[in-house]
């Protein structure tokens, strides 16, 4: 097991660590929690920890189904262990019903399905807030090659096809999800997490929300929502090893 070094970055909900493996980083998932581009800030109980172990389940099942992703392994209780990437500026969003942004955007009553699945990109800049971009601006900005934003397509798209299909074996809408993508040696990797921070997910039959959309609208019982989708997924509370 390499050893983790100097701290690389600190972002929002997680910490990027070097070590002593070249090719391998370690994420820290924290129980920060921020909304609305950081003007909302908090904590959620257990967050790292239930994010953490949500992830490794869906980047497992992702790589089963032969997805590349930056997955590597579990360490502890908040960290994994991460092939080292380099982060491409853009954050990928796939919608399968309307809700946030989208409902508002086109002035759709929040809960409409897609007739198909609905891909955007975003331009990862925190300062300007992640504004919406098309494949133009991508490649006026340099930020992907387009053999790389065809990769990044098919790979959102399939990822939606698998997490739908096993979400819904467990009664979970897999409403929206944001992934991000870097490259390791050159290839094309899922990246970051997929966890209740990064996706909606409503149960199918109270149509409750199970995710981030809990704090950023003050609904309560935030930490029983994540735990709850942890207990979906594996059976187990996040106290049982
Ligand atoms: N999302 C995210 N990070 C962002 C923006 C969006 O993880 O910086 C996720 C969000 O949790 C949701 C989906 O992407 O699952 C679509 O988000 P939307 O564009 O509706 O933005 P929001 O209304 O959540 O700000």
């Amino acid at each position: 097991m390499p050893e983790k070094l100097e701290q690389l970055y600190e972002g929002k909900a997680k910490k990027v660590y070097r070590t002593t493996d070249p090719d391998l980083f370690m994420v820290d998932y924290k129980d920060d929690a921020t909304a609305f581009n950081g003007a909302k800030k908090g904590t959620i109980q257990n967050k790292g920890v239930l994010n953490n172990r949500i992830s490794a389940v869906f980047f497992k099942l992702l790589e089963e189904k032969g997805i590349p992703t930056h997955f590597v392994e579990l360490v502890s209780d908040r960290e994994m262990l991460v092939k080292s990437l380099k982060i491409i500026l853009i954050e990928v969003i796939v919608r399968n019903i309307a809700a946030g942004s989208l409902a508002k955007r086109l002035g759709l009553p929040e809960g409409t399905p897609m007739s198909r699945p609905v891909l955007e990109f975003y331009y990862k800049d925190d300062k300007l807030g992640d504004p919406m971009i098309n494949e133009y601006h991508i490649r006026a900005l340099d930020l992907a090659t387009p053999e790389q934003i065809d990769t990044i397509k098919d790979i959102a798209l399939k990822v939606n096809d698998i997490l739908l299909e096993y979400l819904s074996d467990k009664k979970i809408d897999l409403v929206d999800f944001k992934l991000e993508f870097g490259l390791h040696k050159g290839q094309v990797v899922l990246g970051d997490e997929i966890s209740p921070d990064t996706c909606r997910f409503w149960d199918r039959d109270t149509r409750e929300k199970l995710d981030k959309d809990r704090f950023r609208r003050d609904l309560g019982s935030v930490e029983e929502a994540y735990e709850e989708v942890f207990r979906r997924l594996t059976g187990k509370s996040s106290d049982q090893k």
